[in-house]
């Protein structure tokens, strides 16, 4: 490593200062450090027809978080000496252009396994290669480095959570002091002709956020995460005793998780941390929860589908996706359209969508109310389009979490019990019987009596009438017969399964229309 020379921090996801070991390295020996965020327009490009603000990739409230964690980078870095460089582009072609006009002589940042950036950064590093910059990029965003463990698993991704953990053992940075930020980065060198901006507004984006009519659940950036992490971890024995199917998913005032998956996702929040503080908790508690059901294990589920993500090829479609199940899934734009504008008559279900529009977050178990709702258990539409949806209006939307558990709930893969249906009207019930999740997110029903709040369509008309919600008029009629949809997408998932079964996974265009 030549002292005194130029280094480039390029940030993408891990945008903290603490457990950031790229930055750590770029900091060491070096003159002048350029730490860099290149706002991309796959990313952020506005969308005037997308279906709601946001770019098409993104929705807006994922974009301002990802500009609010950038500020409070910009300001966490101004404390140490330093300041965010912005700068709009292709990010290939941009740091390409920094590094020559910079003189870079390192290159810095964290190894990232979506597909997006693997191609991103096989073609940085291929010129920086050629030019003699020396590359550092150190696995952090996960537990556990992906290749690894599909090395220790002969090759393959484990497909479970259970062998995943086995394989994994424990992590060796555990005693190591994680939460640790260098306490001071060179200064910026000279920029040059690159025009460098300040962190954007969304408004300066081209986004138009004047409809917002409820201020934003998150606020972004590595600051909050880790006032949010004090916050999630206050309640010790809480921590130990977490058991995510005890958790409540229909909780508003105060949500039965953590919340903190918006700031995983970004990497305000160092998973290695997070699991160190629940680790150091565990510890003053004989009888704590065990992964895959503890809070530890939620971050298992994470790497697990890391992994597997990594290692599985066409992983984020049901063509050539090896461990995909191929379903003949209908196309049905307006039921499509309706799950996703919360339209379709089961209140359970429109609720939970106009949650996740507005607070683009919802429970564990919500998601995988929407989803089976959405896939096999009524509208039998392909699991990638729901997907899609989540991924625009998710702040935590992430490539290998997302799909996972889009295959997962679809019954595509890892589970495949697709008789057990989650009902769009009982499922809700257990947790919340007076309904009152739904009454807030949908307040055309809040005068409904407890016994209708869920059916409210088998109301008398002059009940509807004194609730001012007219089924038809004010609140839609469902959009299909649960029970029967529900018998028409079993009958289907059996065909289906059958022919995965006899031609070994191997279904041709032609054998999935013959099943429609
Ligand atoms: P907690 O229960 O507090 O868990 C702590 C952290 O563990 C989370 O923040 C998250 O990083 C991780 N985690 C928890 N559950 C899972 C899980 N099942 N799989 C992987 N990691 C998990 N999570 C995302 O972060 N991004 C997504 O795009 C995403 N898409 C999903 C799509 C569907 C259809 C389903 C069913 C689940 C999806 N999840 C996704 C997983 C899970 O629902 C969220 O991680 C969780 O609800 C976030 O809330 P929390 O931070 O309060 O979680």
């Amino acid at each position: 490593m030549t002292s005194g020379s130029n280094s480039l921090m390029w940030f993408r996801k891990g945008l903290r200062i603490h457990d950031n070991p790229a930055l750590e390295y770029a900091a060491k020996n070096s003159t002048h450090v350029y730490p860099l965020f290149v706002i991309d327009p796959h990313y952020m490009k506005p969308d005037p027809t997308a279906f709601s603000p946001g770019s098409n990739l993104a929705g807006l409230n994922r974009i301002r978080f990802l500009l609010e964690s950038l500020a409070d980078l910009d300001s966490n870095l101004n404390k140490l000496g330093s300041r965010l460089l912005v700068l709009h582009g292709e990010p290939g072609e941009v740091l390409i252009r920094c590094l020559k006009e910079w003189d870079i002589k390192r290159l810095c940042f964290e190894y990232d396994t979506d597909p997006y950036y693997q191609a991103l950064d096989a073609k940085v590093q291929s010129y920086a290669l050629e030019s003699g910059i020396e590359i550092f990029s150190p696995v952090s965003h996960t537990l556990f480095n992906p290749a690894d463990i599909i090395q220790k698993n002969g090759g393959m991704p484990p497909m479970n959570c259970l062998s995943f953990s086995k394989i994994a053992g424990e992590p060796h940075w555990l005693s190591s002091s994680l939460s640790t930020t260098p306490s001071v980065i060179p200064p910026v060198g000279d920029v040059g002709n690159c025009e460098i901006s300040q962190v954007p507004t969304v408004k300066q984006l081209g986004y138009d956020d004047t409809q917002e009519d409820e201020p934003p659940v998150f606020k972004g950036g590595e600051s909050e995460a880790l006032r949010r992490l004090s916050e999630s971890t206050k309640d010790k024995k809480w921590v130990a005793t977490f058991e995510k199917p005890n958790t409540d998913p229909s909780a508003f005032i105060k949500p039965s998780t953590t919340m903190l998956s918006p700031y995983l996702k970004f990497g305000c929040l160092s998973s290695r941390y997070f699991y160190q503080c629940i680790k150091e908790i565990e510890k003053e508690f004989k009888n704590h929860t065990s992964p895959p059901v503890s809070l530890l294990g939620q971050l298992f589920w994470r790497d697990f589908f890391y992994t597997v993500g990594f290692g599985t090829p066409n992983f984020d479609r049901m063509r050539g996706n090896k461990i995909c199940r191929q379903i003949p899934w209908n196309n049905d734009d307006e039921l499509l359209a309706a799950w996703r504008d919360a339209r379709t008559g089961f209140p359970w279900i429109d609720a939970i969508m106009v949650q996740l529009r507005k607070w683009g977050w919802i429970h564990h178990l919500a998601r995988h109310s929407v989803a089976c709702f959405l896939t096999r258990g009524d509208l039998f539409i392909h699991w990638e389009k729901g997907r899609d949806v989540f991924e625009r209006l998710l702040v935590d939307s992430d490539w290998a979490i997302n799909n996972g558990n889009w295959l997962w709930l679809s019954c595509s893969a890892f589970f495949y019990q697709y008789h057990r249906i989650y009902s769009p009207i009982t499922f809700g019930k257990k947790y919340d019987p007076t309904g009152a999740y739904i009454r807030h997110f949908l307040p055309v029903l809040k005068d409904m009596p407890t016994e209708y709040i869920y059916e409210p369509w088998t109301a008398p008309l002059s009940v509807q009438t004194k609730a001012k919600c007219i089924i038809g008029k004010d609140y839609p009629k469902p959009v299909i017969s649960h029970e029967t949809a529900s018998k028409e997408c079993k009958r289907k998932m059996a065909e289906a399964y059958d022919l995965n079964k006899k031609q070994n996974g191997i279904v041709s265009d032609e054998d999935l229309q013959n099943l429609r």
